[in-house]
Parts: C-alpha cells; sequence; structure tokens
C-alpha cells in the first residue's frame, strides 16, 4: 500500500504522469485540479464556491480545498494506496494532511517533485491552451499560476525534504522520458522505503 504525492509546476505534465504511476502502483490518483473542475463543469455547490478562484489562477481556500480531500480520502478505493496530485500546496494544507491521515494511522511514503525550466512549461501551457480550452491558460494568468507556484511549494517541499522522502525528478523532455524518470526514482524510494525496519 503506498501513499505518494507528485507536485510540480503548472504545466510539467503532472496529470499525464500522475495517472501512469497510478497505473503501474495499482492505486488511484486524484487530482484535486480534476475534482474542482468537474465540479465547476456540473455547477454544484463546491464548484460555485471555487470557480472565480479557479478562472483567476488562484488558490482555492484551505477551508474549501481541505474539505474536499477530506471527503475524498474517506472513500473506499484509496484504501489500498493513492496518489494525490496538486495537493498540499500550501503549508496550512500539509499539516491537514498529516492530521487526516494520522487519524487512520496513515502517513505519506514518498513525495516526487518534477522540475523544469519555466520558459518550456509557459510554452507547454499555451500549447495546451489551444487544444483544451481552459479557462486559466491565458497568458497572463499562466504566468501569475507560475509565480503563485514558485512562491507557496518551497515552503511545502522543505518540511517533505526534512522529513527524508522529498525525490526530485527532471520534468522537463518527452512524456516517456520523464515516466522513465520518474520510473527510477520510484524503484529507488519505494525499495528504501521496504527496507527500513518499522
Ligand atoms: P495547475 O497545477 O496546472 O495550475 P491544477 O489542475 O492542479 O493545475 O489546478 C487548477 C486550479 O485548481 C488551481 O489553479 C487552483 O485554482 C485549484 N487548485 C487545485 N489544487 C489546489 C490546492 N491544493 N489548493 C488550492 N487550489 C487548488
Amino acid at each position: 500500500m503506498t501513499r505518494l504525492l507528485l507536485i510540480g509546476p503548472p504545466g510539467a505534465g503532472k496529470g499525464t504522469q500522475a495517472r501512469w504511476i497510478a497505473e503501474k502502483l495499482g492505486i488511484v490518483a486524484v487530482s484535486t485540479g480534476d475534482i474542482f473542475r468537474q465540479n465547476v463543469q456540473s455547477q454544484s455547490p463546491l464548484g460555485l464556491a471555487a470557480a472565480s478562484y479557479i478562472n483567476a489562477g488562484e488558490f482555492v481556500p484551505d477551508s474549501i480545498t481541505n474539505a474536499m480531500v477530506r471527503d475524498r480520502l474517506a472513500q473506499q478505493d484509496v484504501r489500498h494506496g493513492f496518489l494525490l496530485d496538486g495537493y498540499p500546496r500550501t503549508p496550512g494544507q500539509v499539516n491537514f494532511l498529516d492530521e487526516t491521515l494520522a487519524e487512520r494511522g496513515l502517513e505519506l511514503d514518498v513525495v516526487l517533485q518534477l522540475t523544469a525550466d519555466t520558459e518550456e512549461l509557459v510554452e507547454r501551457l499555451l500549447k495546451r491552451a489551444n487544444r483544451e480550452n481552459r479557462a486559466d491558460d491565458t497568458a497572463e494568468i499562466i504566468r501569475h499560476r507560475m509565480a503563485l507556484y514558485f512562491e507557496q511549494t518551497t515552503a511545502v517541499t522543505d518540511l517533505y525534504l526534512e522529513r527524508g522522502i522529498l525525490t526530485k525528478v527532471e520534468g522537463a523532455g518527452a512524456i516517456s522520458d520523464v515516466s522513465d524518470r520518474i520510473s527510477v526514482a520510484l524503484d529507488v524510494a519505494l525499495g528504501l522505503l521496504a527496507e527500513t525496519p518499522c
């Protein structure tokens, strides 16, 4: 049973890699961005509360995001492990996740951080904007999301670095090359985990 977090800047191919990792490990991928987008589309109360933040490229407030993740992690399908994509993004969310997992005697095993050059990321996102027509993929909002990511993420990754569970993977290049690097990094990280006496 593996509990992973995938963290990376907008445009680093997180969603694609998250689905691939989840399949490889036989666990569920939980993407807060996807859950938000589905709720915005169906105009649920959660979607209505979150839409203005998402469309402006702002973080949805922790009170809304944390409650949503708590509900998601209470579902049966995550009992055999999960891969979180896009959460936690703030130190407050890290604490909340720690508490939520601790209530069940659980903790995160591995945090994978995808790294990439900002210029390449902006280029990728602008291409995606043409393809997927996402409201938050305009040049200005992309830059804002990028700045927010770098501003907030260091605090989050530092916490996991201190715990010794952070692994960095270069996210530039072809999807399959990144998957290969992730595969190697995971083998090492999960291998080490298996050797750690409980
Ligand atoms: P990206 O990382 O490419 O910006 P995501 O699909 O992960 O895209 O998230 C899209 C949007 O959903 C974010 O810009 C934000 O508004 C909201 N969101 C997703 N995850 C979180 C989170 N953990 N905390 C706050 N807002 C979030």
